[in-house]
């Protein structure tokens, strides 16, 4: 049974030998590896999911709306309060994560015989999904600081002439945001080079210190920003993601996107998480505290920090990442390897599983210099 293997099938050969994504999820008492919220959502709001899915469980015998009218309006609502930006329904699109909003731009914009581009260390997903739509993958560079370094980013786009070009703003798994400044001069290389899609992906912007980038929509149908309920909505199991981009481009992603792709039970409980946005965005707002707090703790005890806008902060240098990993969750606590040499990450918990991981490193440290 279990003595044929992946390879032993006729899979396509650019999935030959690899493995799939995944963090380790295992079972300590303080996990802060996968830069989840660590609050629960909340007992109301709970109760208005169970309504809602009660409601729409009466209608399970019908496909669910195909173009989730409401829950894309009231998506559209939430980034025209949030960012002061006004978007309306046609310019958002919604799918199961951003996982899938960011694999139904690629089904479009890229495939055989295109590429893509992203700046790494940087989200692992472009260049995974990019690999299983048979987009051709380009690791662009970044800087010894993890910035992006301007002249070396728009050497490689002019070089490279991709489709596609992500920019993860905050970064993960750096921390750092990308300036709009910069954001708009990797545009003008990208459109420059041959007309192509630039994925701005804002799955932390709710934790940053700026503001987001969605107004660059504006008289740039090329320009997409990609956003997520999974990180400060604290609802990374429910699975929804969107898009703000030019109506034309929703319309485009609608001849990918498999015929109602996001189920009723999704988008009534999508819609009742957004009825509760100011309670969810308090949360935000704690663990930004948090996440600054780490910055400075983590400093303080002398290790080297990267700038974080997000809800995660990456913290070395070590000459040896994963056995710092290891002696870490040793002790407890579960941070992620994500393999850039000698960094670290750690998503912001609660308080006290911050204390709790921050015990852990100063005793590290002490151990180190005895
Ligand atoms: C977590 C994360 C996402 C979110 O993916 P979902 O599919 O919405 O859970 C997207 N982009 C980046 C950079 C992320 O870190």
């Amino acid at each position: 049974m279990s003595d044929v293997r992946i390879d032993d099938l006729p899979v396509r050969d650019e999935l030959r030998g690899k493995s799939p994504y995944g963090a380790p999820q295992l079972d300590v008492p303080v996990r802060l590896n996968t830069n989840e919220n660590p609050y629960p959502l909340p007992e109301a709001l709970v109760e208005r999911i169970a309504e809602r899915v009660r409601d729409a469980a009466r209608n399970l015998n019908r496909y669910p709306d195909r173009d989730a009218v409401e829950l894309r309006t009231r998506l559209a609502e939430y980034l025209t309060k949030t960012s002061g930006y006004e978007v309306g329904l046609a310019n958002v699109w919604a799918a199961n994560g951003s996982n899938e909003v960011i694999q139904q731009l690629l089904q479009t914009f890229g495939g055989p015989g295109r590429t893509a581009i992203g700046f790494e260390p940087s989200y692992s997903m472009h260049g995974l999904i990019s690999r299983g739509t048979g987009t051709g993958w380009i690791s662009g560079p970044r800087g010894g600081d993890f910035t992006i370094d301007l002249a070396a980013a728009e050497k490689a786009i002019a070089e490279y002439r991709p489709d596609v070009v992500f920019i993860t703003t905050p970064n993960n798994p750096t921390g750092n945001a990308v300036s709009r400044e910069t954001v708009l001069a990797l545009y003008e290389a990208a459109q420059a080079a041959k007309p192509s899609m630039v994925v701005v992906d804002e799955a932390y912007i709710e934790f940053s210190h700026g503001d987001s980038l969605l107004s660059l929509i504006e008289g740039r149908p090329n320009v997409v920003v990609s956003r997520t309920m999974s990180k400060a909505f604290g609802a990374a199991g429910l699975r929804l993601g969107y898009l703000a981009a030019h109506p034309a481009v929703v319309d485009a992603v609608q001849l990918v996107r498999l015929p109602y792709h996001l189920s009723a039970v999704t988008q009534a409980t999508a819609l009742a998480a957004l009825e509760h946005t100011d309670t969810l965005l308090g949360y935000v707002e704690q663990l930004k505290l948090e996440r600054d707090r780490l910055v400075e703790e983590l400093r303080a005890i002398g290790y080297e920090v990267t700038e974080s806008d997000a809800n995660f902060v990456q913290f070395g240098r070590f000459e040896d990442a994963h056995e710092v990993w290891q002696k870490i969750l040793d002790r407890g606590v579960l941070v992620r390897d994500n393999g850039v040499p000698g960094w670290l990450r750690v998503t912001a918990g609660t308080p006290a599983e911050n204390d709790a991981f921050l015990d852990a490193v100063r005793e590290l440290k002490k151990e180190q210099s005895a």
